[in-house]
Formats: C-alpha cells, structure tokens, sequence
C-alpha cells in the first residue's frame, strides 16, 4: 500500500470523518495485510491512542477493542477462561510472535478472510461487532456482507459464557496458514459449529446445529450423524492449499472430535 497522507486520529468522530473524505481514505490497524497490497491510499487513519486496545469485562460480557494485538489476546488470562479458551488458542496458531505482536482483531475481522484463524472461534462465540455508526452487528451477519467497510470497528464482544470450547486448525507447517479450521461451543443455550478456511470464509454448520438441537440425547451415533451433516451440507473447494474432497473430510473428522470433546465422550 502506498499512502500520501498519515492522519493520526485525534476521535472516533475524526477518524470517521477522515475516513469519509476520500473514496480511498483507509483506517489502518496493525497495517500488516494493507502493506501486502498495492493499493494506493490518499490518508492512512491511525486509530492509535484511541483506547481501542483494552480487553474489559462487565458482568456478562468481554469486550475485546479493535485494535488490541493478537498478543494481547494470547495473553488474556480472562479470554483463556471463556470456552475452554479457543480464542486464545486459535490466535496463538498465527505465524510468529513478531506478527502477533502488531496485527490486530479488528483488522483481522474487516477483511472477512477466508484463512481467519480469529473469525471461526468468534463465530462459534455468537460475537457482536460494534461498530462507531452502526452500533452492534453480529459477526453472523457481518460476514454475509459484501464490499468495502466504511465505518470504524470499535470492538468485539461476546459473552462471559459457562461453555466447553474446541478449537482445530488444520496446516501443512506450524507457520502456514490453514488448510481448514474448526470450532465447536457447547453451552447452555445449544451448540454451535463454525467452519473455516473451506477455503471461503468461515460460516456456521446450521444444518448440523439443527440435527443436534432436535436430537433427545447426544451420543456418538448423534454426534457422528451431525458431522456427517457439516461435511455433507456445506461447499468447500479447491485452491492452491487443498482439495475440496480433503477439506471436506477434514470438516467431518474435526467436527466430530471436537462435538465429543465438549460432551466429555471417548471413543
Ligand atoms: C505473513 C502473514 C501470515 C498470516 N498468517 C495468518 C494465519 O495463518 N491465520 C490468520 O488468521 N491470519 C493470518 N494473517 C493475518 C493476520 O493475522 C491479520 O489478520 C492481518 O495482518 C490483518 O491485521 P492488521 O492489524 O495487520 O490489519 P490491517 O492490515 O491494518 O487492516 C486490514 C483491513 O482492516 C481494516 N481495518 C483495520 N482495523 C479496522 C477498524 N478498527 N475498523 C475498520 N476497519 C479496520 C483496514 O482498513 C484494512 O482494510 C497473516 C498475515 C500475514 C502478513
């Protein structure tokens, strides 16, 4: 990326209107993936000294801010805690300690990439973006969205949840990104199923969800059932990485692991 203008933003208020002044305007974040691309930028806004960095709790919630590190993250002893702490582990996957160190959530999420390691756990957590001019939108929704984001991220939020959490990211070497990757959250309100990586961005395995949510007991059959069904129901293709058949059988193998894992079965 190449930028003429470096504007450190003073508000949300005056980042958002920097922001709205040119079509190229773009708010940077840890500026690792915008340095990889070529696109040319008329004001870079800095969100830094914003406080957009800061992990707070509230009775039921965790409100994880924008522009807090993926570090950050690893480090939460309060994010370790929640979902026998998938999040903490699936950002501890991503490349090396220097990247964790400077690349953000918030950045890691606007992109709705395809490999987010972040956005899988998430979407099994049920999280809410907030958004400065939109207020809350659930990252479900989010990700069906299409097109460049002009609003500002201000932060993540999930629930303080009393969940068993599984968390599998499939790679060729400790640093690659991910073939696919996998996550499960069993609390009291059901389980959810998300699938990532397939290699389009990650998206839940409803159909799953619903064979699990009207079954009367879960078992191995169940379990084995609606692993069956995450594979069956949703596409996953090809690309440089991997073939659709392997991500498919990837998609039912971790899956099911991860549905047994929760419910505290063996095989
Ligand atoms: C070599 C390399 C390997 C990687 N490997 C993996 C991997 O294996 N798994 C994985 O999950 N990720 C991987 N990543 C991605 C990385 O984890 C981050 O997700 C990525 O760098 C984006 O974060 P950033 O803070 O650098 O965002 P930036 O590059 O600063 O921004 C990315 C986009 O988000 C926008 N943005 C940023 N913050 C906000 C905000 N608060 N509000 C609105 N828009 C915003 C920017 O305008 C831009 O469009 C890798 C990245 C690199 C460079």
């Amino acid at each position: 990326m190449k930028f003429t203008n470096y504007h450190r933003a003073q508000s949300l208020e005056d980042a958002h209107k920097t922001l709205q002044k040119d079509k190229s305007n773009t708010i940077v974040g840890g500026g690792l993936w915008l340095k990889l691309s070529r696109r040319e930028v008329d004001t870079a806004v800095d969100l830094a000294g914003l406080d957009l960095d800061l992990i707070e709790t509230t009775d039921k919630t965790i409100r994880i801010g924008a522009m807090t590190t993926l570090t950050q993250i690893e480090e939460s002893d309060t994010l370790r805690q929640i979902a026998s702490g998938i999040l903490v582990e699936a950002v501890s996957e991503i490349m090396g300690r220097q990247l964790r160190n400077v690349a953000t959530l918030g950045g890691s999420i606007i992109g709705r990439y395809g490999f987010s390691d972040c956005i899988t756990p998430l979407l099994a957590l049920d999280a809410r973006l907030d958004f400065h001019e939109r207020g809350i939108v659930s990252l479900q929704d989010f990700l069906t969205e299409k097109g460049k984001v002009d609003d500002i991220l201000k932060a993540v939020v999930i629930d303080k949840t009393k969940a068993k959490g599984y968390f599998k990211k499939v790679k060729k070497t400790a640093h690659d990104f991910p073939i696919l990757n996998v996550a499960v959250v069993k609390s009291e309100d059901g389980t959810r199923i998300a699938i990532g990586s397939r290699p389009a961005v990650a998206t839940l395995a409803q159909a799953a969800m619903d064979h699990l949510a009207a079954a009367t007991t879960i078992d191995k059959k169940t379990i084995t059932q609606a692993a069956r069904i995450a594979k069956e129901s949703l596409k996953y293709s090809t690309n440089h990485r991997a073939g659709a058949e392997y991500r498919a059988h990837l998609a039912e193998v971790y899956t099911r692991r991860g549905l047994m894992e929760v419910n505290g079965l063996e095989d």
